[in-house]
């Protein structure tokens, strides 16, 4: 098991790592895709400011892939998958604020466990997918429920900048089949489902998208929220997590909304 990361040092390079464990990190140079090899001696993690793992070139959604779920958003459990795309400049990482745009009145966390592909998947069968994938980690699908509603798609209410934190790692090895995804806001715990419960299995939902679209290596499935999701606003601290790679914490702020004409404002984490 490996768990991948990228940081930020205090010379602002971004650098490969693999966690060591919770205080320490070891520097690699290479491709996470291809072959990495081990740089210096290990480093204290808390010189280092984590990113987002990997910047996807497309997150794939899927919506109501819990029943639970599926049950309070007044849903019927779906016979295939629902799928959406979120855009690569939702993406930020922990810590990152999430900016809350001024003209939604409701914008709600989503704690989910996220796919990450490792090799190009075209027309994959189920059970030969999870050998494309290079690990898992944590997505927040943070939704603007009013906008979800009132526009009847997604694209606007999951795809504001901000609104995809991913992190705070790649876990490999892991067994995405039962798995516990939560989500606290403030310290209070709102969302305690598990893998077990999703309506399309992992396999069952990469051999369905990758039959739709060719994934890519470092693109993230989203794989859906169990019940309880709820509004965050400013001033809150939202955590979601999945047993076996992490927690990811991000502040909630009001975005406000000057214009930004910094590109680099774009995706929050100002790392490219
Ligand atoms: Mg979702």
């Amino acid at each position: 098991m490996s768990r991948w990361v990228r940081l930020r040092g205090p010379t602002g390079a971004v650098r490969l790592g693999r966690l060591l464990d919770e205080t320490r990190v070891q520097l690699v140079r290479g491709d996470l895709f291809g072959l990495t090899e081990d740089v210096g001696e290990p480093e204290l993690l808390s010189s280092w400011t984590l990113l987002a793992p990997l910047r996807p070139s497309k997150v794939v959604g899927v919506a109501s892939n819990y029943r639970d779920h599926a049950a309070e958003m007044g849903k019927p459990v779906p016979a295939s998958p629902r799928i959406f795309l979120m855009p690569g400049t939702a993406v930020i990482g922990p810590d990152d604020a999430i900016r809350i745009p001024p003209d939604t009145q409701r914008v709600d966390h989503e704690a989910e466990l996220g796919v990450v592909i490792g090799r190009t998947m075209r027309r994959v069968p189920a059970e030969k997918t999870l050998a494309h994938v290079l690990g898992y980690t944590v997505v927040n699908d943070v939704t603007a429920r009013d906008f979800q509603r009132s526009d009847g798609i997604f694209g606007r209410a999951k795809g504001f900048d901000t609104f995809c934190p991913i992190g705070p790692c790649i876990a490999t090895e892991l067994d995405p089949s039962s798995v516990s995804v939560q989500a606290w806001v403030d310290g209070e715990l709102r969302q305690d489902g598990t893998t077990a419960d999703m309506v399309f299995d992992v396999p069952t939902l990469l051999e369905w998208i990758s039959h739709v679209m060719t994934l890519l290596p470092g693109d993230v499935v989203a794989t859906g929220t169990p019940a309880g999701v709820g509004p965050v606003r400013a001033g809150q601290r939202v955590r979601v997590s999945v047993e076996g790679i992490g927690a990811l914490e991000n502040p909630v702020v009001d975005r406000s909304d000057r214009a930004v004409e910094r590109p680099t404002e774009v995706g929050g984490a100002g790392d490219r």
